[in-house]
């Protein structure tokens, strides 16, 4: 499918550091709009539906599924998790950047429709450094945390599958390294000819 906006694909273990980047990301660069996803899981304790998530029943979400309405889904840690078709094709044939925080087999299921999208992994430092970060943030019962982990190293054998791997170790560090990723995107020749036709024209470039 051919459309003039970025897909970018957001994957990572639980606990990694993905939502905090994403969000500081989209904080730095407003140009950056972020796809909203169903989920069947709970919300968490600030959580707000339609911002973090549509949360939304089993049934709401066999419908949609029966509907088509997603662009891809997948079980993740005992839970249904899917990206809707409104989410993403309207904006990215409008021209804007989406980036899509799902998990690793989402990410190779929207790299078979959008053959263009960048899929970019992040690792945490070390598996200790993993498990302090989720016992930190407070938000999961312990068995989720151990079920979470469970299935990390399977997760992570999947970067391998991925454009670009960030380590997050340093926050700052792997903030920057997203940033450079999405900005470096923008500088492609196809997008540059889109965003500065003037320029080009006036250049007699084709
Ligand atoms: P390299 O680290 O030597 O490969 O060179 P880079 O050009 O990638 O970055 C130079 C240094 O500046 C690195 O230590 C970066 O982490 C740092 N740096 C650049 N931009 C930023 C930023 O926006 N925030 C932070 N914290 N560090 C930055
Ligand atoms: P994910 O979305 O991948 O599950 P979160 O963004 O919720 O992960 O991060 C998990 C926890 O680790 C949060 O409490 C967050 O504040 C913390 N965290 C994220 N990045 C770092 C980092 N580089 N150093 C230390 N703590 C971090
Ligand atoms: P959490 O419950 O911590 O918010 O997310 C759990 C996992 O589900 C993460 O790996 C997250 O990336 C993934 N996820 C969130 N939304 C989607 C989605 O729309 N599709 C898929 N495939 N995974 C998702």
């Amino acid at each position: 499918m051919e459309y003039p906006g970025n897909i970018f694909v957001v994957a990572a273990p639980s606990g990694a550091g993905k939502s905090s980047l994403v969000k500081a990301l989209m904080e730095l660069d407003s140009a950056v709009q972020p796809s909203v996803s169903h989920t069947t899981r709970p919300p968490r304790g600030q959580e707000k539906h339609g911002r973090e998530y549509f949360f939304t029943s089993a049934a709401e979400f066999d419908a949609m599924v029966a509907a088509d309405g997603f662009v891809e889904w997948a079980h993740v840690h005992g839970h249904r998790y899917g990206t809707s078709k409104k989410a993403v094709e309207e904006r990215v044939a409008q021209g804007a950047d989406v980036l899509l925080e799902i998990d690793f087999q989402g990410a190779l299921q929207i790299r078979k429709t959008f053959a263009n999208a960048v899929l970019i992994f992040i690792l945490p430092p070390s598996w200790e450094e993993l498990r302090s970060r989720l016992e930190r943030r407070g938000e999961d019962a312990p068995d989720v945390i151990d079920l979470r982990l469970a299935n990390a190293a399977e997760e992570m054998a999947q970067a391998s599958q991925f454009d670009f791997v960030i380590i997050n170790e340093l926050f700052e560090r792997a903030l920057f390294d997203l940033k450079a990723i999405v900005h470096a995107q923008r500088l492609r020749y196809v997008a540059q000819r889109r965003a500065r036709a003037d320029t080009f024209a006036a250049l007699n470039i084709s």
